[in-house]
């Protein structure tokens, strides 16, 4: 058995992972994190009786308090909490399925305390990959990719530790926007970008799949997970999403990893690295495919995955203004308070706005988001 923790278990991925929990009987769970949902958490305390819980809010650990008063299980609150269970003695893997830079914080602490990460949040490398990365790399700590594309090279890097890679095929499927224009984008509306033709995942994500964001962000994640230079990194839309990556090594061969989507995949992986364990679903039939497609992203219509190049390459504390600005203009793309091509156009002003700082800290990265806050909330008084 091993003990594993999850950060985000009321979400997509939290609730995949304890899918898997159920489903393998093999990992048993020490302790959940969610920010409000306090009903599907008393389900999943009382299905896998967890010894601590931590719910964001106050007012959600009161009442979850009040809802398992019968059990034994411990319930905390905040930034407190999240960094008291992700690094419990006994926990062996804590998986990161937070949304948001509030992950930081508790990956960082984690990583101290040796904890092996199953990574999801993508946040948080992409602001802090910087301390991250050789944090772990100086603890020893596994960080396994649970985002499907990072584990499809993940995968496909195994047996080839040594040799050098000489490209990265980050697939896309190109969302549910591919092909359109700007003249059709500015018309979308927040239940046009929540249809993901492929994958059923967060709202948050969804809408950045739609905005090429994500991809962006992957961009990112994918240079510090691998060391890779940026330009070695290409963007491949592929819009049947059944190569989830691809690895180009110096001889020309291509090692890529096929499937269908579904995240419970390299979810089940990171778990259970280096085995591969039996999962249901259904199976990739290559004879009802009958084929697949490629295209170069459309970076002029959809610029949010240009200014992830942008950002990257300026580097510091850039990415976190990307990251953060993208954040808060989801937040208001989703209460129609601006159009679908505002996202992008909030993400680069605030990028022109910011003066970098090299090397930033946490402090300067969570200073560096809450100026970003700042600066769209002004453009909206
Ligand atoms: P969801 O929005 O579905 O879930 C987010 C989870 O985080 C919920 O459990 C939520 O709790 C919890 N949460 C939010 N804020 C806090 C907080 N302050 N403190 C504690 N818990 C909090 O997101 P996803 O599962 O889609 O995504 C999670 C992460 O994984 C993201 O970084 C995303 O980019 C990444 N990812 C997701 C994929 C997917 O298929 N969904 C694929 C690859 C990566 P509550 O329900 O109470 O609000």
């Amino acid at each position: 058995m091993k003990n594993i923790v999850v950060l985000g278990s009321t979400g997509s991925i939290g609730t995949q992972t304890l899918e898997i929990v159920r489903e393998t009987k093999e990992l048993n769970v020490l302790a959940l994190a969610a920010g409000n949902n306090v009903e599907l958490i008393e389900r999943q305390i009382r299905e896998f009786h967890p010894g601590k819980v931590v719910m964001w809010s106050e007012e959600a650990a009161q009442e979850l308090k009040l809802r398992v008063a019968d059990l034994s299980v411990e319930v905390l609150q905040g930034m407190d909490g999240l960094i008291e269970i992700s690094t419990l003695p006994q926990a062996q893997i804590i998986v990161t399925a937070i949304v948001g830079m509030i992950g930081i914080r508790p990956t960082i602490a984690a990583i101290e305390a040796g904890k092996t990460i199953a990574l999801a949040n993508k946040e948080t490398l992409v602001t802090a990959g910087h301390i991250i990365m050789p944090l772990a790399e100086s603890k020893n700590v596994s960080i396994l990719p649970v985002d499907s594309e990072h584990s499809a090279i993940f995968q496909s890097l195994q047996g080839n530790e040594k040799n050098r890679i000489s490209k990265i095929w980050l697939t896309a499927s190109g969302g549910p926007f591919r092909g359109m224009k700007k003249e059709q984008l500015t018309n979308m509306k927040p239940s046009d970008a929540l249809k993901h033709p492929n994958w059923a995942m967060g709202k948050k994500i969804t809408i950045d799949s739609s905005t090429l964001v994500n991809k962006g962000l992957e961009v990112m994640e994918a240079k510090w997970l691998f060391g890779t230079d940026l330009d070695r990194i290409e963007v491949l839309v592929h819009p049947q999403s059944i190569i989830h990556s691809a690895v180009e090594y110096e001889d020309g061969a291509i090692m890529a990893q096929l499937g269908m989507p579904d995240m419970k995949l390299p979810i089940q992986y990171a778990l259970f690295y280096p085995e591969r364990k039996p999962l249901g679903g259904k199976r990739v039939n290559f004879f009802e495919l009958g084929r697949m497609t490629f295209e170069k992203p459309d970076t002029d219509n959809f610029p949010g995955l240009r200014l992830a190049y942008e950002a990257a390459k300026v580097g510091g504390s850039m990415p976190t203004v990307y990251n953060a600005a993208n954040e808060l203009a989801v937040q208001y793309f989703l209460k129609e308070q601006i159009s679908f091509l505002e996202i992008a156009e909030l993400i680069e002003s605030s990028m022109q706005e910011h003066r970098v700082i090299a090397n930033p800290n946490v402090d300067e990265i969570l200073f560096a988001e809450a100026q970003t806050y700042e600066y769209i909330k002004s453009r909206f008084n």
